[in-house]
């Protein structure tokens, strides 16, 4: 199977009915670089800065960050890297970090709102990333935002960190994309604006189905009850596409069901055409991509939400054994 995989390394994942979805990688870790190469990803989709602060016992400073995150774009050779910025707090905790006990630290003081909240942490990484970007392209991303006032401030950190730089006549990023994660109910939900605020957006189904179904992510006995192809998720996924598609947002999905094949399938199905995965699941779901008519996966889907099915899993499971190899 590696063997099959590694010959599609170089081939786009292209639909039997034409629809090309763009593979990404999840990344966070110099030890992920080679997989930019082996994997054949189009590019990092999610750059998981906290792991850099996670290995070490104490603050990174700037100028190491900075050189790190260089290494990144030098690896990448031109490809978009997303960086998403410090999302601590919740199942990451800094052992270098005063630990704030919370009762249910998941939806508590994490990620972007620490960020805001004491933004000292987060200007400094802003700052490293800009200095490592040498006038090439910069793509940033905010963690766990959860309405559009929260958004606009942390771009606004970013601005200024930008004119920053310009005052002190530091060469400054090509471009500048800013984006947000979308991990909560809520931001679904946001006004118009928001939408139209973002550069992209990129769905963090590890969060967005945790609060979605309220089942504690890391619970076994809690997650397993609750299927990502039940068609009330999809169909509230589905909103998200529609709303991004009516205010020409660029969306991508970087939760782990992205790697998984049947689950990236559904997903583009209904509208997903960007996917950002581990590198070890870009050959499995290009492999099945690549076998697929979106059109008859779409119809599954309907025939299933018709049928008032919980989950689309069994039909779609029945449809893909009725394909060729
Ligand atoms: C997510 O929530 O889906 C996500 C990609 O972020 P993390 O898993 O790092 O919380
Ligand atoms: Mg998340």
């Amino acid at each position: 199977a590696q063997e099959r995989y590694a010959s599609l390394r170089d081939r786009p994942a292209r639909t039997r009915c034409g629809s090309v979805i763009g593979l990404q990688m999840n990344a966070g870790l110099m030890a992920d670089l080679p997989s930019l190469e082996e994997s054949g990803a189009d590019g990092v989709g999610l750059f998981r800065t906290e792991l850099q602060f996670l290995v070490r016992n104490k603050m990174p400073r700037r100028g190491e960050l900075a050189a790190i995150y260089a290494r990144v774009l030098d690896a990448a050779r031109g490809r978009r890297v997303t960086f998403r910025t410090l999302d601590i707090g919740s199942d990451k905790v800094l052992p270098y970090m005063k630990p704030h006990d919370e009762p249910n630290p998941a939806m508590g003081w994490r990620a972007i709102r620490v960020g805001l909240d004491r933004p000292g942490v987060m200007r400094m990484q802003l700052q490293a990333l800009i200095r490592a970007t040498r006038g090439r392209p910069l793509t940033v991303m905010f963690p766990f935002v959860t309405r559009l006032d929260e958004f606009l401030e942390a771009r606004d950190h970013l601005m200024r960190e930008i004119e920053r730089e310009e005052r002190l006549g530091h060469v400054l990023p090509k471009r500048v994309e800013v984006g947000a994660m979308l991990e909560t109910p809520a931001l679904a939900h946001a006004p118009r604006r928001f939408f139209e605020a973002v550069d992209f957006l990129s769905i963090g189904g590890n969060d967005l189905k945790q609060f979605f179904f309220a089942a504690d992510r890391e619970n076994e006995r809690v997650r397993r009850r609750y299927d990502t192809l039940s068609l009330s998720y999809l169909d509230f996924i589905e909103g998200i596409v529609r709303r991004c598609a009516e205010a020409g947002t660029p969306l991508s999905f970087c939760g782990e069901d992205a790697g998984r094949p049947v689950e990236a399938l559904c997903l583009a199905a209904i509208g997903m055409r960007t996917l950002s995965m581990r590198p070890a699941s870009v050959g499995p779901v290009k492999h099945l991509l690549r076998r697929v008519d979106l059109r008859d996966a779409r119809a599954v889907i309907e025939d299933a939400r018709a049928a008032g099915a919980d989950s689309v899993r069994p039909a779609m499971m029945h449809h893909l054994a009725t394909l060729d190899p």
